[in-house]
């Protein structure tokens, strides 16, 4: 029976899977330990949308607090500056699985020409505009977002909150720890301080102390799927340049670029393949393209892949510790949230007993999350034909996507139609079918359905955009979404009655 658990990391990994694991199973004793002196990461600031859903639905954190404390933008999603079309706009919502009950087809047999705004948030991406306006004249803050947030900003709330919700945080470097018949048993400090507990969470970030280290646990390399294993990161503060409601990922010489937004702060970054680009002349593309950003950019190394288990003996892994994936879709905070809860139920509904069936189960659910984030990622280099440089090429035919013939081949087949889903991996992943239509309709990979709409269809077809080009046209930037939201007497509906 477990009553105590420690948490090893105090990035957002460990500190969101402290206080889920605290506000969710009260009886348990929380205790962090992390150390200072090798600090956070300090990247990681494009989320999706179970991140807000996680924080104030989940764990019903205020959103006046949390909004006045850790100033995120919103996100409508991903503007691909990318492949044959040179843009499309990927939004959290359902633009292709979905058809207009007076035309015969799903919206993807419309888009083989012109894919934009084809539904409310990816017209408001194209009208740079980030919510409805209503009868009021205030924002219709609509569930269909995610945010923007820095890093540093958000480390520093979870923190606030945690210790309020009963989490000790203890400031110390691990160096060792024992086993024992059912795993570890207690973790080592510098300082001589020995730690026991009867559960471990490693959210040691990419040194995964306990479940790399200590257990040994082998490591899934994804360098077959994804190439690139570095990023030049650098920012600078906003001057005049609007805040825009989606992050940006741009297609460069050996990889992609990122622009994330944050209110007062432009936040920049290129993932490249080492064996592509070396570091200097990255950091030299980067910047010709980003002059506002700092002449020594930071670069950062990682390695794309996850361990073979998440869950082993009593270590679970949370965050980098258990795997990475370049931050083309942002998805490590939405696995930190979804593995988080993934744990918390198996927890409690094993009445803190886990047993090795709950585990394995653990371990099948959150291995399949990474497997389709990895497929999920490989199309967007796969698919992206322009093949202008030596890496894009190599991506072309190189990249494996095996894992998703089949949901290929029957696109290939049948085009864009909702039954596609019926060929894909099956995981909990905030993407879903619609990702994948996003990924191929906007890189025009070919089918051999293609759809002539009558003149008719048309009409109705262009009525529609218009009118959602309209509403998008009356909607709000970010700007003056901001200015409602931060006013002191706005109210959160969700916050009444709520006083965290
Ligand atoms: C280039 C890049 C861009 C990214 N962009 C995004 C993004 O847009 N969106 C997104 O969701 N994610 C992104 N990420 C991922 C992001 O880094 C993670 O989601 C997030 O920061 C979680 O990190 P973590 O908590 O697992 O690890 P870390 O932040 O590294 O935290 C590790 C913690 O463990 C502690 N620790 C480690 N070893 C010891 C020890 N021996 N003793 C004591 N304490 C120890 C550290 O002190 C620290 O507190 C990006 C990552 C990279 C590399």
């Amino acid at each position: 029976m477990i009553r105590n658990i420690l948490v090893l990391g105090a990035g957002s990994a460990g500190l969101l899977a402290a206080l889920s694991i605290k506000r969710k199973i009260p009886a348990v004793n929380v205790r962090i330990i992390r150390s200072p002196e090798l600090g956070v990461i300090g990247v990681g600031e494009g989320t999706t949308p179970n991140f807000p859903r996680h924080l104030f639905d989940y764990l019903g954190i205020s959103k006046k607090r949390f909004y006045q404390l850790a100033e995120p933008t919103w996100k409508l999603g991903i503007r691909f500056l990318w492949g044959t079309r040179k843009r499309f706009d990927y939004a959290f919502s359902h633009q292709l699985d979905a058809q207009w009950s007076d035309l015969p087809r799903p919206n993807g047999f419309y888009c083989d020409d012109d894919f934009s705004s084809i539904d409310l948030p990816t017209s408001l991406m194209r009208e740079n505009k980030v919510f409805p306006r209503q009868p009021n004249g205030a924002p219709d803050v609509q569930p269909w977002h995610a945010f923007h947030i820095e890093n540093e900003k958000f480390v520093n709330v979870l923190e606030t909150i945690a210790r309020e919700a009963g989490v000790e945080i203890i400031d110390g470097k691990v160096n060792g720890s024992e086993r024992g018949n059912h795993g570890i048993t207690a973790v080592h400090l510098e300082d001589g301080q020995r730690l026991e507990a009867d559960f471990f969470v490693d959210a040691s970030g990419f040194r995964s102390e306990l479940l790399g280290k200590a257990l040994e646990e082998p490591f899934i390399s994804f360098d077959k799927n994804l190439f690139c294993d570095r990023a030049v990161i650098g920012g600078w503060e906003r001057t005049n340049e609007p805040i825009l409601p989606y992050t940006t990922a741009e297609a460069m010489d050996a990889g992609w670029a990122w622009q994330i937004e944050h209110e007062h702060h432009v936040n920049r970054g290129y993932v490249y393949s080492s064996q592509a680009i070396s570091d200097d002349d990255a950091a030299h593309e980067f910047l010709t393209k980003n002059p506002k950003a700092p002449q020594q950019p930071r670069i950062v190394k990682f390695t794309s892949g996850c361990r073979r288990r998440m869950w082993v003996d009593n270590v679970v892994a949370i965050g980098n510790a258990g795997g990475f994936v370049e931050p083309l879709e942002a998805t490590a905070l939405m696995i930190v949230c979804s593995q988080t809860q993934t744990l918390v139920d198996f927890l409690i509904h094993t009445e803190l007993d886990p047993t090795p069936g709950m585990r394995d189960l653990y371990n099948q659910l959150t291995h399949s999350t990474w497997i389709e984030i990895r497929d999920f990622l490989a199309l967007h280099y796969k698919a992206n034909r322009t093949a202008n440089t030596p890496f894009w090429r190599h991506c072309q035919q190189d990249t494996d996507v095996s894992n998703i013939a089949d949901l290929i081949a029957f696109y290939e087949e049948n085009g864009p139609t909702g039954f596609c889903r019926y060929r894909m991996p099956n995981a909990q992943t905030d993407f879903g079918i619609e990702g994948y239509l996003v990924m191929l309709i906007g890189n025009q990979w070919p089918h051999r359905r293609p759809y002539k709409p009558s003149l008719q269809e048309w009409n109705i077809w262009n009525q529609h955009r218009a009118h959602l080009m309209h509403t998008a046209q009356a909607g709000l930037t970010v700007k003056e979404s901001l200015a409602y939201i931060q006013h002191p007497g706005w109210q959160w509906n969700s916050d009444l009655a709520k006083t965290t």
